[in-house]
């Protein structure tokens, strides 16, 4: 079965991908529906995508590298009762 549509896959029409099954034509980047091709593609949670597409959805998501770093930077000012 094809992982995208659920249906069959016969081996001519066909190719696997993470160890799934995928018509050439379902295999294809969820964001921008380019075509995908087995040494350029992300598969993340049975979603496929473009390895540029990829990076930009999930790089700020993903880590803390990106954004967050900058925001949470604050000094810590010690308060002086005295
Ligand atoms: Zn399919
Ligand atoms: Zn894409």
């Amino acid at each position: 079965m094809c992982a995208v549509c659920k249906k069959r896959v016969y081996p001519m029409e066909g190719l696997i991908a993470d160890k799934k099954k995928f018509h050439k034509s379902c295999f294809l980047c969820e964001h921008c529906k380019n075509k995908l091709s087995l040494g350029n593609f992300v598969s993340l949670h049975g979603h496929l995508y473009c390895q540029p597409h990829y990076k930009q959805l999930f790089k700020s998501k993903g880590n803390f590298e990106d954004g967050f770093v900058q925001g949470s930077q604050r000094e810590l000012l010690a308060t002086h009762t005295a």
